[in-house]
């Protein structure tokens, strides 16, 4: 019998659960769930009102003719199926979420009670100045800590993700070169970046020019200031990178870019390992988006929306984009147009309002909770706890840039690997059956067959033991040959794998009425 590592016993041994059928197509208490569409009846309606008396029509003969086409649901068949879609959402409430580059760390319930009081929760961005006075301070004191952790002269909160700071980070650099008259064309960009970096470039119209990754992983300025010249409006550099390493050159970087009349943006996506330690400004940069949803704790992926304020340098403060916050006597004011910008010369606007209040409360209740010390212990706990995860594993598995102190996510390749027959997606997949969301994989795409874990300070060091003791466990599988254990994993997932390859080739996007079952005589 098989025993879990607590030598408690766990299921009773049915050797091939994946082969098991079942009349319902349920897996036990996991209910397998159809579209919304498919299972309910369309001319059933959820509500049971009174036919209306016959009234006299003031639509000109526009009325709807055809069923309105909306699933006819009960309140407790809606509950049903939302309550199990979200039973098979993985989840950091659910265990724990190593994905790298990601920062999957816990969202405090605190955060969550500060956003939902009504004077936050409930007010609307139309509303008098005089009445969400509360508000813009709120946002006025996380804009003032993010200049405080960063070094930096000014911020824009509205951005809606990190992407969406790239953008604004971009604009405000290009905004700043049209203001000199100085045309540029170019944007270099590490072959390690986050695909995000290239895609903001070339959005904008810039044509990329990559910069090599040096044989230890980092960038080097010998590389960067060969990609120079007068044709080169910025750098979009990522520090600690997406390899997990600080790089070491930064600030030279920094001074080289400058020379060549060029910005610096940095991708500060990764900030979690540094904050309360490094202040980007500090190290010359002039643009830098933060996730609040990764370094300050408010959920995303399916949890919630992003939020990417943008911190500039003096020299693209005057830049920043409509609208911002401004203190005037004891009021505080949404400068909403570029006449009253006090002459600062907005790039523009990137949204209709603000950006994203609920996050903005979230992320200063995290600041306050934590203070200094406590963001800054984060920061170590986070770094630490990726180097314990790279000390346990580095008999085993393989660092691509040798053995060496990461920040606050590890990387690996996939050399120890080769030969058994299993690749990175294969792992990734086994450690599905184990009850783990995989780590980043493929990613960055200088190393081969990427392996990126970013466990965050959240972790318990009994979580990260039993982590650690379950990618030995399987590593030593691999080793040991037992290819068909990862060749066929997930086996205790909903879905098996996937033909992902179909799915790219021929996507089906259109939903299709499926055909009507007829009960089982
Ligand atoms: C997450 C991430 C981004 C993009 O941020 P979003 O909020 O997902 O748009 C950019 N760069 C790096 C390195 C990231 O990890």
């Amino acid at each position: 019998m098989a025993m879990n590592s607590q030598g408690r016993p766990t299921h009773p041994g049915i050797a091939a659960t994946a082969e098991v059928k079942t009349f319902s197509g349920h897996r036990g208490l996991d209910h397998e769930e159809a579209l919304i569409f498919e299972n309910e009846s369309f001319v059933k309606t959820g509500v049971d009102l009174p036919e209306p008396k016959a009234i006299k029509a003031r639509l000109g003969g526009l009325e709807r003719m055809a069923s309105i086409g909306l699933p006819g649901l009960t309140e407790p068949e809606t509950m049903r199926h939302y309550v199990r879609l979200s039973r098979k959402n993985y989840a950091i409430d659910s265990g724990l979420y190593p994905l790298g580059s990601c920062t999957m760390k816990h969202n405090p319930r605190l955060n969550e009670k500060m956003a939902r009081l009504p004077g936050f929760a409930d007010i609307h961005p139309l509303q008098p100045e005089r009445t969400v006075q509360g508000a813009l301070m709120l946002m006025e004191a996380l804009g003032g800590y993010l200049m405080e952790l960063t070094g930096m002269a000014a911020v824009a909160m509205s951005p809606k993700a990190g992407a969406h700071g790239e953008l604004c980070g971009m604009l405000a650099i290009k905004a700043a070169h049209d203001a000199k008259g100085s045309k540029r064309n170019v944007v270099l960009v590490p072959d390690s970046a986050h695909g995000t970096n290239p895609a903001t470039a070339a959005f904008m119209g810039y044509t990329v020019r990559s910069i090599p990754a040096k044989a230890d992983g980092t960038v080097g300025v010998a590389d960067v200031t060969a990609a120079l010249g007068p044709d080169v409006a910025a750098i979009m550099l990522t520090n600690p990178n997406t390899c997990g390493l600080f790089e070491p050159d930064v600030v030279e970087i920094a001074r080289a870019v400058h020379e060549a009349g060029a910005y610096f943006y940095c991708d500060g996506a990764n900030f979690n390992a540094i904050v309360g330690k490094v202040r980007p400004g500090d190290l010359g940069v002039d643009a830098m988006h933060i996730n609040l949803h990764k370094t300050f704790s408010t959920p995303h992926g399916g949890g919630g929306p992003g939020s990417g304020p943008v911190v500039l340098s003096a020299a693209l403060a005057p830049f920043a984009p409509l609208p911002f916050v401004a203190k005037e006597g004891a009021a505080y004011r949404l400068i909403e147009q570029v006449a009253d910008a006090q002459g600062a010369q907005p790039f523009g606007r990137l949204t209709a309002f603000h950006g994203q209040m609920g996050m903005f409360v979230r992320a200063l209740t995290y600041m306050l909770s934590h203070g200094s010390d406590g963001m800054r212990q984060a920061s170590d706990d986070a770094v630490l706890s990726a180097n314990y995860i790279r000390a346990s594993l580095r008999d085993l598995f393989t660092q691509p840039f040798g053995d060496k102190a990461c920040m606050h996510e590890v990387l690996f390749d996939d050399a120890w690997l080769k030969e058994t027959g299993v690749t990175t997606l294969d792992f990734a997949k086994a450690m599905i059956d184990e009850g783990y969301h995989p780590m980043t994989m493929y990613f960055p795409l200088v190393v081969h067959g990427a392996m990126l874990i970013e466990p965050t300070e959240s972790e318990s060091k009994a979580s990260l033991d039993q982590f650690i003791a379950t990618l030995r466990a399987l590593a030593m599988a691999a080793k040991a040959g037992d290819v068909e254990r990862f060749k066929q994993a997930p086996i205790l997932a909903p879905r098996r794998r996937l033909d992902e390859t179909k799915a790219a080739r021929e996507p089906k996007l259109v939903w299709k009425e499926p055909v009507q079952k007829v009960a089982a005589e």
